[in-house]
């Protein structure tokens, strides 16, 4: 009954290998920025007159998770990979923009 199915094709079961690293990145990015953040309000709390000196440092997260975020928006839509999205036939993808 059951034939040799693609395990590996993201049309069955939607998952998607790419999508789920992206996800992944776009977590820890987040994760970082509130880390960041919670660091910056006990330094408050403690009184530390240097608490500004995370200002760069979430300025730099802030930057990091949108990135993460708009790769992976920008996958979802080209790829159409996400639970429950509508498929359409392209998927192009326009990598190595975000490097360097
Ligand atoms: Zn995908």
């Amino acid at each position: 009954m059951s034939e040799n199915e693609p395990t590996s094709g993201w049309r069955t079961g939607r998952f998607c290998a790419e999508k789920a690293r992206l996800q992944d990145a776009f977590l820890h990015a987040m994760r970082e920025l509130m880390s960041l953040q919670t660091q910056q309000t006990q330094a408050l709390i403690d009184g530390d007159p240097d608490f500004s000196r995370f200002d760069g440092l979430i300025h730099l997260a802030g930057e990091q998770r949108d990135l993460a975020k708009y790769a992976l928006i920008s996958h979802i839509e080209t790829h159409a990979c996400w639970e429950g999205a509508e498929e359409h036939g392209t998927h192009q993808s326009r990598e190595g923009k975000a490097d360097g």
